[in-house]
């Protein structure tokens, strides 16, 4: 029996479907598991996602042709039942979940179990094929509570106010930048951000999630206020003249590679958060048995070393040569090439 899910050079591709799961090349219908750039890319003729990323996609991709499925919802199309479920890894973040001749296969698109008071927590869903993300599969990765993770930057951004230092904190701009403000303390300062991350906060405001009131740091002139702030930005704004209105700030990255103490130093920041929103190794191995799936397809990230691991515990595994993750367009992914140097 053919395959629920394929690869094809436009992307992974559903053939009784006939339509393409977050395609890396234009097509006339895709399914979008979230609006990361490398998973939603303009072009496409038709787009399906889920509601809740309808804000985030839009202001990301402008005005396409968008149809909406509530999570759960199902729709068939050409036989083929399909529905999104959450996620757990930014606003609006789906899994495929699609039923055909009796066969259920799941594609997860990237996800993370940890909890996130910024987008819906992730669903586990049975499955006899799961396609899964592995953007940190390596037993290395294992992150920390975010209560602890949140209560250091904290402590960095309180100290940086009493030495009279802006606290300037790269990160990706769309995911990262939200979960950020959702857990840090805003009585410390004022909390600023690059002009490229206020959309996405307005976004995610519109479709309910709750964050501290942020101003884009070019409109504030007050110098004494600059240098209590707490600043967000993306990577590519810290190497360049946009930093110098900070002058001698403080300087960290939020990324799940700070974990990787080479990371920083390349970077050139004072400090490294880890903090991702993919699943850590434990998260990754969770998530594939909660779905029973007895066949596994890894697609992105350290897919050698999941695809040996999974072998040996006696799944049958595999991979799929994709291109998700592989530039800079998710800051996770920036810190492994930086832009910014010391
Ligand atoms: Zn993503």
């Amino acid at each position: 029996m053919q395959d629920l899910v394929v690869q094809r050079p436009e992307g992974l591709y559903c053939p009784p479907g006939d339509f393409f799961i977050d395609p890396w090349r234009p097509v006339a219908r895709a399914v979008i598991t979230h609006a990361h750039a490398d998973h939603a890319r303009i072009g496409n003729g038709h787009y399906l996602a889920a509601a809740a990323a309808e804000g985030v996609l839009r202001a990301r991709l402008g005005d396409i042709d968008l149809q909406l499925l509530g999570y759960g919802e199902a729709i068939t199309h050409h036989g083929v039942r399909l529905s999104l479920h959450p996620a757990g890894h930014v606003l609006g973040s789906a899994q495929v979940r699609l039923e055909h001749g009796g066969r259920v296969w799941v594609a997860s698109g990237d996800y993370k179990v940890a909890p996130d008071p910024t987008c819906a927590p992730f669903e586990p869903v049975r499955c006899e094929v799961f396609i899964t993300e592995s953007t940190f599969g390596l037993p290395i990765y294992r992150w920390r509570p975010d209560a602890e993770l949140f209560a250091s930057v904290n402590d960095w951004w309180a100290r940086n106010v009493l030495a009279g230092r802006a606290s300037v904190l790269g990160c990706y701009s769309f995911g990262k930048a939200q979960r950020i403000l959702a857990g840090v303390d805003p009585t410390i300062g004022p909390v600023l951000v690059h002009g490229a991350v206020q959309p996405l906060n307005d976004a995610y405001r519109a479709a309910g999630v709750a964050l501290p009131d942020t101003r884009i740091a070019t409109e504030v002139q007050d110098r004494s206020e600059l240098r209590r702030a707490l600043v967000l930005c993306p990577p590519s704004a810290m190497a360049s003249p946009w930093m110098r209105r900070f002058g001698d700030a403080g300087t960290a990255f939020a990324s799940g590679w700070m974990q990787l103490r080479g990371a920083r130093r390349r970077g050139g920041y004072d400090r490294g958060f880890v903090l991702s929103d993919h699943a850590d190794w434990p998260g990754l191995l969770g998530a594939i048995a909660a779905t029973g799936a007895p066949r596994v397809i890894v697609t992105h990230g350290g897919s050698a070393a999941m695809v040996r691991y999974l072998s040996e515990q006696g799944l049958a595994a595999e991979s799929f040569d994709t291109e998700y993750g592989d530039d800079r367009i998710e800051a996770d992914q920036a810190s492994e090439t930086p832009q910014v140097g010391p």
